[in-house]
């Protein structure tokens, strides 16, 4: 048996786990720099609370609160200025995955005034800022993941620094600012870590170890879609935070697969949010795997619950209810683009860029 597994983040989950494990961060410096999105860390009582447990602590901090969805390289350059002026000593992320995205990269940049080229592929010439991670959605996994994606605008698409420096050190999981996400950033996000289980599952890189956490965060899931068009309570939401810190542990080892690079065309050229770009894409990608390997497919339908995988159709079909129309000519630009992403690789059976159009054209057209 060869297996390799990693990870270096130390994980604080429940309720008010901010402030009783403050004094872990003052291992991380003396001047935290906080990135947060526009709005709903304010909202959701996740920045205070940060702020009391780095008051508690003695630790310094500034705030830059403009990251926005789907963070561009420019916007975190700007950033990593920013706390390189204030002499930050380790980054905090607040937020979904677009602002704990986005400070990894800025932890990176903050100590690495680097060109795009080795921001993506590295190495770095100094040691990347300390990260703590503090998500308010519950899909990404960013919190226990290596990846930043951010949108690249001279690449037309979505790319990853996937580096073993950008672990956060510390995740910090309160199910609590989760609590009033509008609905449709529940749905999506939480078919964002389906996504992340269900291919890391299924990907070339899969071990006996990240099928484990997948299988354990595919049953949680499979409960939780059954209620997520409803009035979510909170061991609900615990459990939604739960099952994606584990698909993230996954997705840190296996990486994700052609369902994701599709995904990306769909949310770069198209501004459909990264979740809903995989659930409507979900379908017709295991249809497509299950012609190789349905017992496969069978697993999962069985983890999740299911009868067969028409009914996590008819799921994802009511949760997601119209769907965006796409042109053929878009269907060619977007598999053409998807066909180059890094993680097709992971792929079983590995599709071609016709294949690849095949459940783009399915997923839209029907
Ligand atoms: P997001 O872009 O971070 O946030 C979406 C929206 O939800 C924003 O309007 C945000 O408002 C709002 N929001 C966040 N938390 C909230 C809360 N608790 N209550 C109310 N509103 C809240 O969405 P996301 O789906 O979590 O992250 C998507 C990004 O993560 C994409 O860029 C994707 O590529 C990336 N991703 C990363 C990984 C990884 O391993 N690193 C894995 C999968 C996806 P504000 O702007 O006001 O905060
Ligand atoms: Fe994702």
């Amino acid at each position: 048996m060869i297996l390799k597994f990693f990870m270096p983040t130390k994980v604080f989950l429940g309720k008010d786990c901010i402030i009783d494990n403050a004094a872990q961060m003052k291992a991380l410096g003396k001047k935290a720099f906080i990135v947060t999105g526009k709005s709903s860390a304010k909202a959701n009582g996740s920045l205070t609370c940060v702020q009391a447990a780095l008051q508690a602590s003695g630790i310094a901090y500034s705030v830059f609160d403009r990251i926005l969805s789907n963070p561009s390289i420019e916007l975190v350059r700007e950033a990593a200025k920013i706390a390189r002026e204030e002499k930050a000593d380790f980054i905090i992320g607040i937020g979904g995955g677009s602002p704990m995205d986005a400070a990894k990269a800025i932890a990176v940049l903050a100590a690495n005034e680097v060109d795009d080229t080795v921001l993506f592929l590295g190495p770095y010439p100094y040691p990347v800022l300390p990260i703590v991670a503090v998500p308010t959605t519950a899909g990404t996994g960013s919190e226990v993941t290596q990846y930043s994606i951010l949108t690249d605008d001279r690449q037309q698409t979505k790319s990853s620094i996937a580096n073993e420096a950008i672990f956060p050190q510390i995740a910090f999981l309160d199910a609590s600012y989760t609590q009033n996400l509008p609905p449709h950033v529940t749905i999506n996000t939480a078919i964002d870590a389906l996504s992340h289980a269900v291919e890391g599952y299924l990907s070339a890189k899969a071990t006996s170890v990240s099928s484990m956490l997948a299988s354990e965060s595919m049953t949680i899931l499979g409960k939780c879609l059954k209620v997520l068009d409803e009035k979510v309570d909170f061991a609900a939401r615990e459990q939604l935070l739960y099952a994606s810190m584990l698909a993230g542990m996954v997705i840190a080892h296996t990486g994700t697969t052609a369902l994701h690079s599709m995904g990306y065309s769909l949310t770069y050229f198209r501004d459909i949010d990264h979740g809903r770009a995989n659930g409507l894409l979900m379908y017709e990608y295991l249809e497509f795997i299950a012609v190789q390997d349905g017992s496969i497919i069978d697993k999962i339908v069985n983890l999740l619950n299911m009868e067969n995988l028409g009914e996590l159709k008819n799921c994802l079909d009511k949760l997601f209810k119209d769907k965006e129309s796409i042109t053929k000519s878009e269907i060619q630009q977007f598999s053409a683009k998807a066909i180059q992403a890094k993680n097709i690789i992971n792929t079983i059976p590995l599709p071609s860029q016709e294949d690849l159009a095949g459940i783009i054209e399915r997923s839209f057209c029907r």
